[in-house]
This record gives structure tokens, sequence and C-alpha cells, in this order.
């Protein structure tokens, strides 16, 4: 497996010219003259957390615009004002930034055009092309038809176009409560596609918006802000998803009929699914809501913020992006494959340090009381720069309580009575005795090491077959380790009805006991370091210098489960 370069920016990220369908796309309507520049934008609901879903759509509009030299916009979708809420705007601006791009001065929000747009469907009513529906909303369900059955004219359909300016002007003057009546358009009640059946294009809705107050009582639907939206922000290329490919002939009917500055083209592409994963912000926010989960940064929430605050590298992120590619199908990924992204980054760019999860003590009886010995481990095997640290080594020490066993099976090379192990970067040590409690438990085991071996190799040459990690009992620093698994245990948590029979009960254990060497205490919070043989760590938010607290990003692969699997 290649080592990857360790980068920071997303800039730096090499561009690659036509690699799928869309990049194919944009560049023959570049080489053909269609458009003059490429500008994209992401559209986020101000109504929850970014998550890894939204990271494709991120690397998507702000990667093309960096590869083909254009520009990609931050654009909220705030058109209900009724879930969205400023925390949610100041959380996405966050992410996006972290993931590595950038909007410039080009951030918008569909609330700037509330009224343009408003101008707009005034436009669409004197054209005839849209009328004030007082249907009630059950009897416009129905009035709809469906798949196999056209629809049926409401009877206010051909109401004059001066009857339904004056009415919806009312509507804009707070006349009348919510629900009462929407505005249509009037397109063809015949329709395949169930979106051109007079579609909504506003409803009264009297709540406070978060940028525009208490102005509007009247709040435009997603399809009537969308495409227009685009339009005014000269936006060639609307990326969006694939659900949204029922509502493209939509998009370009409302182009079509309003005299918009621009002619922007919606495309498709597969939406992320990812296997153990749920990425839809509703059910995101019933984890939240329902206490499943600590919060919308939970480590082992797929958002942004709980990738981030697991030690999950943004590098990782587009990294695995980027190899997923961009189908026009949708399916469903395997974790395996972002966590082979996240391991990849992580073995290039982690430190090492040395921590005991579940101790063991460890007595050397031939070392002598009251000494120490001062020993330097390497931070990066593969990065010299990384430097140096020393380690200190004494009488007593704790090891992992895994890597003993009384009665070893084969293959078992590690600490057993009578075996010699060695000790990363100190010495060679021989197991000699078992202590136990009254309750038959190892508790102590005492030990014998060579003084010939400092630095881990016999003089002799004699071979040892195992090298533990260790930590030093004078100097070992107290730690809480938390553990995560994924959140559900089933591959497709979504797939069959609730998500919530699906949870998984031991997606979380934490460790209270753990003792890691006294450098961790310095970490910064939330990048990640390998502890030797265990895995990628980090110091967690919550942490403090008199309780330290780490994450586990993600495990090492597990060698002995294998052979374990194997025999
Ligand atoms: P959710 O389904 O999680 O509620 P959403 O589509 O309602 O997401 P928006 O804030 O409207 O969330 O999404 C912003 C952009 O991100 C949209 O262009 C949408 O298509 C895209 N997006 C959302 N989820 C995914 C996903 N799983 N994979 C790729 N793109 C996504
Ligand atoms: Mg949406």
């Amino acid at each position: 497996m290649a080592v990857e370069t360790p980068t920071t920016d997303a800039a730096t990220d090499a561009p690659e010219g036509a690699r799928d369908f869309i990049r194919e796309l944009i560049q023959s309507d570049l080489q053909a003259g269609r458009v003059a520049g490429v500008v994209t934008r992401f559209p986020p609901e101000p109504n929850g957390y970014l998550h890894l879903g939204h990271a494709k759509s991120i690397c998507l509009n702000f990667g093309v615009a960096q590869e083909f030299g254009g520009r990609c916009h931050l654009r909220f979708d705030d058109t209900n004002p009724v879930k969205e809420e400023q925390e949610f705007i100041d959380a996405i601006k966050r992410d996006v930034r972290w993931l590595g791009f950038d909007w410039g001065e080009h951030l918008y929000h569909a609330s700037d055009y509330f009224e343009q747009l408003y101008q707009w469907a005034e436009h669409l009513i004197r054209a005839g092309l849209a009328y004030v529906d007082d249907t009630p909303v059950d009897e416009m369900r129905a009035l709809r038809g469906t798949l196999t059955e056209p629809g049926q004219a409401s009877v206010y359909r051909d109401r004059p176009v001066d009857e339904n300016l004056d009415l919806f002007r009312r509507m804009r003057g707070g006349e009348f409560p919510n629900g009462a009546r929407v505005l249509r358009a009037k397109i063809d009640l015949a329709a395949g596609n169930m979106n051109l059946r007079d579609p909504v294009l506003y409803r009264i809705l009297h709540a406070a918006h978060p940028r525009t107050g208490t102005a509007w009582c009247i709040y435009p639907t997603y399809d009537f802000a969308h495409g227009q939206s685009d339009a005014i922000e000269h936006v060639t290329h609307s990326l969006c998803t694939l659900e949204f490919a029922d509502h493209r002939p939509l998009y370009d009917w409302l182009i079509a009929h309003l005299p918009v500055p621009a002619v922007p083209r919606q495309t498709e592409f597969a939406r992320l699914n990812l296997g153990y994963t749920v990425l839809s912000k509703r059910n995101l926010t019933e984890l939240v809501r329902r206490g499943h989960v600590t919060g919308w940064d939970d480590p082992r929430m797929p958002t942004l913020a709980g990738l981030r605050r697991r030690g999950v590298p943004p590098e990782a992120i587009r990294t695995f992006v980027r190899n997923i590619g961009m189908a026009r199908a949708n399916s469903l990924v395997d974790l395996a494959l972002f966590e082979h992204a996240i391991r990849d980054r992580l073995n290039a760019s982690a430190e090492r340090r040395m921590a005991v999860l579940r101790p063991l003590k460890l007595v050397i009886e031939n070392f002598p009381e009251g000494h120490s010995d001062e020993l330097v481990a390497v931070n990066h095997p593969d990065n010299p720069e990384a430097g140096t640290r020393t380690l200190r080594f004494g009488r007593e020490i704790y090891v992992e309580r895994d890597d003993f066993m009384e009665t070893p099976p084969k293959k078992f090379y590690r600490l057993s009575p009578g075996r010699e192990v060695r000790l990363r970067y100190a010495y060679l040590v021989t197991c000699r005795e078992v202590v136990k409690n009254d309750a038959g438990e190892v508790v102590e085991l005492r030990c014998t090491y060579d003084p010939a071996s400092r630095g881990g190799n016999a003089p002799d040459g004699r071979k040892v077959q195992a090298t533990l990690h260790w930590v030093c009992a004078a100097e070992a620093r107290p730690a809480e380790v938390r553990l995560y698994s994924t959140l559900f245990n089933r591959p497709e948590p979504s797939a069959e009805g609730d998500i919530f029979a699906a949870l998984n009960p031991a997606s979380l254990e934490v460790l209270t006991g753990a003792l890691v060497e006294p450098s961790l205490a310095n970490v910064p919070a939330g990048e990640a370091v390998q502890f030797e043989r265990q895995g990628y760590f980090c110091l967690d938010a919550e942490s403090a210098p008199e309780k330290l607290v780490f994450n586990r990003t993600i495990g090492l692969r597990d060698t002995w489960a294998k052979v374990q699997a194997a025999s």
C-alpha cells in the first residue's frame, strides 16, 4: 500500500481531468462554448449538521470549480424557517472549511432572493401560469391523482388573473392563517411526472425567519427557490442527488417561463450510502433528539463534526470521496473503504506513542529499586523529521492484560510463564511468576530482564517472537479511553424499516483505567496519534489535563483475530 504524502489543503489534491461523467460533461460544455466558465454551488438546508453524504457533494462542487478554474458558492437553502437555526448555519460553515474548501466572498442565502422570487411569482400569475388555490391540503392531495390516474382540476384553477394577484398580495400581507391558501403553478394535471401537476410554489407560514425576521409570512417551496437562486447566481452546473431527477422538468419549466438572468443546468449523481451508517438528516436528528448519541458531534455520528472529534482527518474524507467516484446509480458503499482511507492517511501522518488500555502490572525483580533508565523512542518509523522522544523505564511497568496468557494456545507468542518477550525500545524480559488475588485473577507478573538487551536485542542474537508496548508506572498518566464501534449492527439500517431496532448496543465501550505515556497529555485535541499495536486515538474535546479522555479513531488490523479465526 502506497504511503500517501500528507496534504493539508484540498487545493493541493492533484486534479485528474475528466474522471467521471460530471467532469466529462463540464469539459464538453466548456469546449463547445456552451458555458464561459464553471460556477457551482453547495446548497445545504440549515436544519442539521453536515454528514459524509454532504462531504461527497462538497468535494464534487468545490472540487470541479477548482479543477476548471471556476468558483463554488455556499448557499444556504433557508426557505423553511421552522426547522432552521443559526447553530446549524455556523456548524455548516465550520465544517466546509474544515474539509478544506473556501467559498471566498460567495456566501449566499435563498432568503436573499425572497423579494425577487416573489416578483417572479407575480410574473407567473400575470402570465396565467400560476393561481391561488384554497383547496384544503388533503383534498388537494387526492385531486393530484396517482401514477396511473391523471389529476383533477380544483375549482380555483381558472381564477382570473386579477383575483389571483389580489389574493397572493393579501397572502403576503398576512391576512390568512397558515395553510389557508397556496400559490400553484398551472402546468399539466395529466403529466406523468407528478411534480408537473400544478406544484405548490408558495405556502403561508407565520413564522419568524433567522435572517428575514417577520418580513415574510409566505415562503417559497424548494422547487420555486432552487433553480431561480441558481439562475440569479449564474450557476452553470447545478449538481444534485438522484432524487431530484424527477424535479428537473419543473426546474427547467420555471427557468423557461421566468425572465431569469441565466440558464443553469441541473445534473444528478448518486447519493452516498454507506454500510452500517445512516446518512439522512431526519434520522440523525432523531438520534440526537432521542438521546441515542450525546449530540451532533458524538464521535459515532457520521457527521463531519463527529468525525472531526473522533480524529478522522479531512484528507481521509476527501480521498475516500475521490475513491468512490461519481456513479449515476445509487449503491451501498462498503464501510471498509472509508476505514481504509482513514488508516492509510493516519498511517502516514500520525505519530506513534505507547498506551496501555487494560493494564497489568509487571515487576522486574532484578531491576534495582529506585533506579530508572532513559530510552529513545522513534515518533514515526517512516518520517525521520518527526524525531524521537525519551521514555523512562523502571522496575515497575504496565503491559496490556491481553498480552499475557497463563496457558497459551499454539501461536500465542506473547507473555506467559517462562516466556521471554521484547518490550518496545527497552529490554527483553522473561516472566518468572504469576501473582493472583483471592479470586484467582492475575494481578501482577514477576519478571526478570536482561540488562545486556538495552534497546531490545540480546547480544547473543537469540530470537524472541513478540514485542510488547508498555508504560512506566512512575510516569504514566491515567486516562479514560472510549472505544467506538458502528452505531448500527445492520449493513443497511434504513432498509428494513425502523432504524432504532438496528442500533448497536455496544457502539461505545469506555475504559476508565488506561495508562498512557506522559507526552500524550500534550497532543492537540482531535489530532490522531497511533497507540502502538492498538490503533489511532485522539484527545477528546472533553479531555482536561487532570482527566485525559481519548477517542479511538480506528483500530489497526487485528492480526490475532485473523489467526484465531483461521485456527
Ligand atoms: P438529508 O437527506 O440528509 O436530509 P438533504 O438532501 O435534505 O440531506 P441538504 O442540506 O438539502 O440535505 O443537502 C445539501 C446538498 O447535499 C444537496 O445538494 C444534496 O443533494 C447533497 N446531499 C445530501 N445527502 C447526500 C448524500 N448522502 N450523498 C451525496 N450528496 C448528498
Ligand atoms: Mg434537502
